[in-house]
This record gives structure tokens, sequence and C-alpha cells, in this order.
């Protein structure tokens, strides 16, 4: 199969700074599109599996999912996409397809597994999938996003990944209005589910350990912000139907959970290494539920752009250039980032 070579920006190991590399990508197939990256968000996600932090890196590796960009080319069958488009890939990539998961539009639970934008087998080429920081990015046209005309281009990249887990788990759990939607940790993903559980129409409660962020969480929508290392404020606060936990790092959820009404769940989004300890009588008093949710399926991630396009939704952003990633990674590794850096791929 042919094959182009194009400048991106990678690991090469989980101790080295990143660095500029030459990738390979394939050559467009009938079904496929391929696009010039503009912008690639950085989520924490990307943080930890450079770090190999999940023990899954294989390198060199390429990360960025967050990925926005302009057709390039499309394949002869491709009619859905046209050279100029603007266009965007989220997570994944490659799915089976016919699983009942894939034909329900959740692609993400596909019982093949599917292939993630980056450090990911890649089931076409052979090799690693190489993400979205780097000059260009092809798939199939399935898995392509149709960008609405956000006027902050840039800023919209960050639903791509941080938009649709949170959206995913809000709609599901149904955070509308009259329930009390707990949002843990304001970062990438927790400042944008303030935005979207407000846009829903839910009550939205805001737990952070950094009193700098309460003024910005109330700027963007919050209706109580509550500091959780403030045991006043933790015992003043509502009981919650739902809180999303969007915490990157170990923390204890019990005391999250103990702030769920009868019936309430917990629903973990944030993915630190290690287990987490759940208190069977946390639980057990008051029926509540400790769950998960992973990011979404494709039809599901174009319907929350739609609908953060209608809401004027898009992310709290700091623009960089590629050269300043390592340094962006060092500060998102310390919490130090309102709220989502976005790599300028122009400067690649
Ligand atoms: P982020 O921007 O770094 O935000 C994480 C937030 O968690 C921080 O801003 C901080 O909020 C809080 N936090 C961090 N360390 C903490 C600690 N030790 N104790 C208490 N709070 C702490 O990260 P992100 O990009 O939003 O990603 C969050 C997590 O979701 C990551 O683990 C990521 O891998 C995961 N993720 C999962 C999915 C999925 O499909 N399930 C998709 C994308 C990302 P405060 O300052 O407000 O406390
Ligand atoms: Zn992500």
């Amino acid at each position: 199969m042919l094959k182009t070579h194009i400048k991106a920006y990678g690991a090469i190991s989980s101790t080295e700074p990143m660095r500029e590399m030459i990738i390979e990508r394939r050559a467009v197939r009938p079904c496929d599109v391929e696009f010039e990256v503009l912008y690639c968000g950085i989520c924490h996600s990307d943080l930890h599996s450079i770090r190999n932090d999940w023990g899954t890196a294989v390198y060199p590796e390429v990360p960025g999912h967050e990925i926005v960009g302009r057709v390039t080319k499309v394949g002869s069958d491709v009619t859905i996409f046209k050279t100029g488009d603007i266009v965007a890939v989220g997570c994944i990539v490659e799915s089976c397809q016919c699983c009942h998961y894939c034909q329900q539009g959740e692609e993400q639970f596909c019982e093949e597994g599917i292939t993630f934008s980056f450090n990911s087998p890649d089931k076409v080429s052979g090799g690693m999938t190489y993400g979205g920081f780097s000059k260009s990015y092809v798939c199939e046209d399935k898995y392509v996003l149709n960008m609405p005309a956000f006027k902050d281009l840039a800023s919209a990249a960050p639903l791509l990944c941080a938009g649709i887990t949170v959206y995913s788990p809000l709609k599901h759990w149904q955070a509308t209005e009259g329930k009390n939607i707990g949002i843990l940790g304001m970062g990438g993903l927790g400042h944008l589910a303030i935005k979207i559980a407000k846009a829903m129409g839910a009550y939205v409660t805001v737990f952070t350990s950094s009193p700098s962020k309460t003024e910005d969480a109330k700027r963007l929508g919050a209706d109580t912000v509550v500091l959780s290392s403030d045991r006043e404020q933790m015992k003043a606060c509502k009981k919650q139907d739902m809180i999303l936990d969007t915490v990157s790092a170990n923390h204890d959820v019990n005391r999250y959970i103990n702030m769920l009404k009868v019936d309430g769940s917990l629903v973990m989004v944030g993915l630190p290494a290690d287990p987490l300890k759940v208190g069977a009588f946390n639980i057990v008093h008051g029926r509540k539920s400790f769950s998960g949710s992973n990011i979404g399926g494709i039809a599901e991630t174009q319907e929350m752009l739609d609908f953060c396009y209608k809401h004027n939704i898009v992310a709290e952003t700091e623009i960089i250039d590629i050269k300043d990633v390592n340094r962006a990674m060092e500060r998102l590794e310390k919490g130090d980032v309102k709220y989502r850096f976005v790599i300028d791929m122009a400067t690649l």
C-alpha cells in the first residue's frame, strides 16, 4: 500500500520530551477522507498515554484525538465530504460495524474492540495509529464528523473528546430540568460539563479542589460551587441525582457517593490508573450506583457538535504553538490550565 510521509510530534519514551518526527500515513482508499490538521486539543488521556500511566503506550507514540481539519482529498466512493470541508475526528477511527453495539451507534462498546485515533493497533495499515499532533490525518468517512460553522474553530476542537465524554453520560442519566447534577473536577472535561449540563436544563453544582476556579465555575453557569476541602460547604450542599466524576488522579469517591440522593449515581469518566475503593455501606444505603461512561458513538458525537453549536458552547482554551507542547504537558500535569490547551497545527 502506498504511503505518504508527514511531520508529526510525538513521544519516544515515557520519560523523554516529545519531539518532531516523520510518520507514515496510508494513501487514501476509496472510502477514506484525508485532511490537513488545523487544530488539535490536548486531553489528559494524551498525557496519561505518553507517560504510560495505563501501561499501554507503544513508542514512538503520536497523541492527539481532538482533531479538526480541512479536507484535502476524498476517495472515489466518498459522497458526504469534499475537498475544502471543515471536518473533525475524535477517538474512534474503526469498529466492526456488525455487532449489537455498532448497530446501535455505540461503536465505543464494539464487541471486537474499537481502533482509537492514536496508540491503537491499526487494522488497515499495520503498526499503531498516530494521532492528531501531525500535519494530516486519514481515516474512513464513517468516522469523520461534520464541523458546524463555529466562529472559534480552535476552541471547538476539545468537543471531540472532552465534549462527547461528558455529553453522553449527561444525556444517558437525563441531566434535565429539575435534576441536581454535580460535576466533580473542573478541568477540560469538567468545565465543558458545566456548560452542557446547564444547556440541558439541570441545576449544576461544581465540586472543585481549586479555590482559584470558583469564580470561573459561576461564570460558566454553575448554580452552586463547593470547595471540596471545606467540610462546611460539603455538609451544606444539597443531595445530587448524579455526580459526573472527571478527576484524573486517585481520590476518595466515597465522599461524593455520600452526596447522592436515593437511587443516585456517581458516574466515573476520569481514568486514574489505580483502582478506587468504594465502601459497600455507602452504596447499599440509598440504593446508589457507582458507574462509568466511555466517550460516545459517532452519531452521538455529531449530535453533541450540533447541540454545542446551537447553544454556543465551545471550550475555554489556551492556544499554543507545537514547540510549547512539552511545557503544556507539564502544566496539565500540575492542573495549571484554564481549561484546555489546543495546538495550532500550522506551527508544526
Ligand atoms: P484535566 O483537564 O487535567 O482535569 C482534571 C481535573 O481533575 C483537574 O482540573 C482537577 O479539577 C481535578 N483533579 C486533578 N487531580 C486531582 C486530585 N489529586 N484530587 C482532586 N481533584 C483532582 O483532565 P481532563 O482532560 O478533563 O481529563 C480528566 C480525566 O478523564 C482523565 O483521567 C482522562 O484520561 C479521562 N478521560 C476519560 C474519558 C472517557 O471516555 N471516560 C475521555 C476523556 C478523558 P479541580 O481543580 O476542579 O479540582
Ligand atoms: Zn480525550
